[in-house]
């Protein structure tokens, strides 16, 4: 069997990976901070590291996936005294919500789930090793971390302690030995939650949370930690100086990291008022459509979220459903296709294993031969069901979501079409016909007026 080839942003490479061991993979990646629903951006990672999940399942005997849950944060306190409700009624709510939501784009429950307020004992322990062991020190009722202890500080982002005085937005504060230096542990505030410990009632940092649980978990060395790019520095950084603090390891061999998600091509802010929630999104589209746009780009590469691309991907969608629609009766695949894992296999290229199941498709539509199309149907949806799409049964596809247009509607919109280039109304026209073909149906325009065909 070809090995799994994966990008370590350690070494900047694309290399094979070789497991710990191979009857045990353990992977963390960090999970959301409950203050609100996710948006479409936080939602790329759980999918992609899901489709991690998935193809390493079908390789191993076993594979832990820990993702956490943070429900300790300034965000989260400020929304509960928004909403004028409890901490643990605000995050008991969104946490209920997020797994709702990610069941909807067919995320499966990970292995763990721990949540950090249920965790902070194994922080305090960690904490009293650094300072026991020198690599923390306590100061002014705060707990840091001495950075310049460790020598190879900087590691994954590649940082010179120097460049990342020099450019960076570190907190200067009089009781830091070091302006590099970061809280583990910080004194109690009036009104936020906190915690009995020997250096004072208070709470932790955020960085320590991670360390605790992916320890507790999978022990001081597993295979993967997994994480958005904007992860890298600070958070896994002061990860990796937290857990070498008290192993002298580097606790994941890999750390792989998604890139970022636009909305039209900007960054989502509140400012600009582009943030698209999961849940928003939800409401309007499939979850596989939305599933379907996440896996559209390589993990790596910025995903640029436009109108556009949902369009695309429910157009791609009806099509494969529309092969599956073709199938007569389920058969037994003897000719198990990999060409979906052998994609994925090479640092997870979901875009080639997209375009994989649309081969399987065209190779369906071109059969006139029903046995044929019946084990083809079938190799699509196994295929598929790998990226954790072609969930459904075409028929409720189709029903459930109204993918398909009438032939009434179409003629309709073609008749408002007509009319709009009558006025010179081209911006219209082309509107139109942009929303015909996210129903795979599509206008050719004649010398004899419009035509439609519905695209396969
Ligand atoms: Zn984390």
């Amino acid at each position: 069997m070809k090995k799994l080839q994966i990008h370590n942003s350690l070494s900047g490479k694309i290399k094979d990976f070789i497991p710990l061991d191979d009857k045990n993979i353990r992977i963390y990646a960090c999970g959301p901070t409950v203050y609100s629903s996710p948006h479409i951006g936080n939602a790329r990672p759980l999918v992609i590291f899901d489709v991690l999940f998935r193809l390493l399942k079908t390789m191993y005997p076993t594979v832990i996936y820990v993702r956490n849950i943070t429900d300790v944060d300034d965000k989260i306190n400020a929304g509960a005294k928004e909403k004028n409700i409890s901490i643990k009624e605000l995050t008991d709510e969104v946490i209920k919500e997020f797994h709702q939501n990610i069941e909807l784009i067919n995320v499966l429950p990970v292995t763990h789930e721990p949540r950090a307020t249920a965790h902070i004992k194994e922080m305090l322990e960690i904490i009293s090793t650094l300072v026991a062991r020198e690599f923390a020190y306590v100061a002014d009722n705060h707990v840091l971390f001495r950075v310049r202890k460790m020598s190879n500080y900087g590691m994954l982002s590649k940082r010179n302690l120097d460049d990342m005085i020099a450019g960076s937005r570190i907190e200067i504060a009089p009781y830091k030995e070091d302006p590099l230096d970061f809280v583990l542990w910080k004194p109690a505030e009036i009104g936020s939650p906190s915690w009995d410990s020997p250096f004072g009632k208070g709470r932790p940092g955020w960085h320590i949370e991670c360390s605790a649980m992916s320890k507790k978990y999978l022990g001081n060395k597993f295979d993967i930690h997994a994480g958005g790019q904007d992860l890298i520095f600070p958070h896994h950084e002061n990860e990796i100086a937290q857990n070498f603090g008290i192993c002298d390891c580097v606790p994941a061999n890999y750390w792989m990291h998604n890139g970022m998600l636009l909305v039209n091509g900007q960054k989502m802010s509140k400012s600009l008022g582009n943030i698209i929630s999961l849940k928003d999104i939800l409401q309007r589209y499939d979850g596989e459509i939305i599933r379907y746009v996440l896996l559209s780009s390589h993990y790596q590469k910025t995903l640029n979220w436009t109108d556009e691309a949902v369009s695309q991907a429910k157009r791609a969608l009806n099509r494969l459903y529309g092969a599956l629609e073709l199938s007569t009766e389920s058969t037994v695949d003897e000719n198990d296709d990999s060409n979906i894992s052998e994609a994925l296999l090479g640092n997870l290229n979901t875009p080639l294993a997209l375009r994989r199941l649309h081969e399987i498709a065209d190779q369906i539509y071109k059969s006139s031969d029903q046995t044929k199309i019946n084990v083809l149907s079938e190799r699509l949806k196994n295929s598929a069901n790998l990226l954790g799409l072609l969930n459904k049964e075409s028929k409720s596809w189709f029903k459930q979501h109204d993918q398909r247009i009438s032939s009434e509607k179409i003629e309709q919109l073609l008749a408002k079409r007509q009319k709009a280039k009558a006025d010179k109304n081209f911006a219209l026209a082309d509107k139109i016909r942009k929303e015909l073909l996210s129903d795979n149906i599509l206008v050719e325009d004649t010398k004899n007026g419009s035509t439609w065909k519905i695209l396969r």
